[in-house]
């Protein structure tokens, strides 16, 4: 499961030409969301637009050299995790374009559902994509507006009323920084400020590395620019009476459990999580352990609900990156092996209660129950943290497709049955609601409801974005 990247924006009050350091700092904290690509873009007063992006982690990509040549007062970045496209340079962010009178840079963070559409009607006006993803998309949809109109915030909100899906956006026009967080505020994006900058980050962790303070998260629908030293904000017209959509996976999964996400924190998010799960699912067992790390909070919340002793009996390295598919269940368990070792000692002879925080697939989980009865555990009772994963996602989360998520086809009891454990528990809908803390009716819960909040064009229905994007074709030959 992954999610598609990390965005970073700062202005610098007063011309202070030092915001690719700390760029490049606030993207490191944000890591988590994508590790494939990594690209920063600033403007410096005496030589515009600077430009770097690469593959790798944001430490592979940087070097000290790199960020002094970034020198400028406002800048972007990205981290990348590709759920439409390819894993390429190509479409490693930010991207840019040219305008008659100077660039766009602009980095993304979320998915557009209807950029197919999108992208053949540009490409049918003449545009060249360099890459295969939607963000790309965006981007010339900003420059294309530009040509009948010169109003910014008209161009950033007629863009908005064709976009359908989330979007998270910093976007970097000659000298100055825009940031539009989408109308249903699908994704993350908070704004903070450390000496004389501005900052606006996916999550707070981004401020707490360069030690900026929060002032707020980003309304729905709301465009924040920066002038005359002040923090500018608009709420698109377009945008007014949206319902809000926070992703819940968020606070589940993707999240690091130090941030602070719409008001709620993600640490105590997840604790609640783990009490809600003992209330639903009391076992008597002698361990409670988590799947580490985004488990660990969760197995601390049931560990002290319940008074059993919380334990580690996996033990994560951290140091492998992505594995293969493996496309037989013995190598698959080499895969999971790799990542988590089993504690023997910890383990022998114990009733254990394993904490994770979702299933998709089921063929992790599957080969953790063996792992963990070969290491000697007598009984293994799975509770997940997050309720049964029915349907894909398409705003920017490459769940699966609907004929691979275990439970859009088995019942929980044929689950349980499969990956040979004493107990499957999942949180159910309405507790995992209260324990974010956040109202159901602004909570995105399409993948555990099938209750979209968007509209999904009806040829993406069957399948995941990421699939569907694969085969659009674009327009022939004829029609451009
Ligand atoms: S469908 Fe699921 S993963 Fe996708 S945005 Fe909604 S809650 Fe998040």
């Amino acid at each position: 499961m992954k999610d598609k990247c990390g965005i970073v924006g700062i202005h610098s009050k007063d011309g202070l030409m030092d915001v690719s350091h700390l760029i490049y700092y606030g993207l490191y904290a944000l890591q988590h969301r994508g590790q494939e690509s990594a690209g920063i873009a600033t403007h410096n007063i005496n030589y515009g637009l600077n430009f770097h992006c690469g593959m790798g982690l944001v430490t592979d990509v940087f070097d000290n050299k790199l960020i002094k040549g970034l020198a400028g007062n406002v800048g972007i970045g990205h981290v990348r995790y590709s759920t439409t496209g390819q894993s390429k340079i190509e479409n490693s962010q930010p991207f840019y374009t040219e305008l008659n009178d100077g660039f766009i840079a602009m980095a993304h963070n979320g998915d557009i559902v209807n950029s197919g559409s999108l992208r053949n009607d540009l490409i049918k006006k003449g545009y060249e994509f360099k890459s295969d993803t939607d963000s790309e998309v965006v981007c010339y949809l900003i420059k294309e507006e530009f040509k009948n109109e010169d109003d910014i915030l008209k161009v950033i909100d007629n863009v908005s009323q064709k976009l359908i899906g989330s979007y998270s956006l910093v976007i970097l026009i000659n000298d100055e920084l825009y940031v539009l967080r989408d109308p249903m505020a699908m994704k993350p994006l908070i704004l903070g400020q450390t000496g004389d900058h501005f900052v606006v980050a996916s999550e707070s962790v981004a401020f707490d590395v360069i030690d900026a303070e929060i002032i707020r998260d980003m309304e729905p629908g709301e465009l924040l620019y920066f002038k005359d030293n002040k923090i500018n904000s608009y709420i698109l017209p377009s945008a007014k009476g949206s319902r809000r959509a926070h992703c819940m996976f968020e606070y589940v999964y993707f999240a690091r459990p130090d941030s602070v996400i719409d008001e709620k924190s993600v640490y105590n998010a997840r604790l609640r999580i783990g009490e809600a799960l003992y209330k639903e699912n009391p076992i008597e067992a002698d361990l409670v352990l988590p799947v580490p790390d985004s488990s660990i909070p969760a197995a601390i919340g049931y560990a002290r609900a319940s008074g059993i002793p919380y334990g580690e009996g996996l033990i994560k390295n951290r140091y492998v990156g992505r594995t293969f598919i493996m496309p037989t269940q013995a190598e698959r368990e080499i895969a999971v092996r790799l990542k988590l070792n089993p504690l023997k000692h910890e383990l022998e002879g114990k009733s254990v209660v394993v904490i994770d925080d979702s299933i998709v697939r089921g063929t992790t989980s599957e080969s953790l129950v063996r792992i963990l009865k070969a290491a000697g555990a007598k009984e293994v009772h799975m509770l997940i943290g997050c309720p049964p994963v029915i349907a894909p996602c398409y705003y920017g989360v490459a769940l699966a497709t609907k004929k691979e998520l275990i439970a859009a086809n088995l019942e929980v009891e044929e689950i349980r049955k499969q990956l040979g454990a004493e107990t499957l528990g999942y949180i159910s809908v309405e507790a995992l609601i209260e324990s974010i803390g956040i109202d159901g009716d602004d909570l995105c819960l399409g993948c555990i409801t099938e209750d979209y909040p968007t509209e999904i064009p009806e040829d993406l229905e069957a399948e995941s974005y990421y699939d569907y994007y694969q085969t659009i074709k674009g327009p022939t030959d004829e029609e451009k």
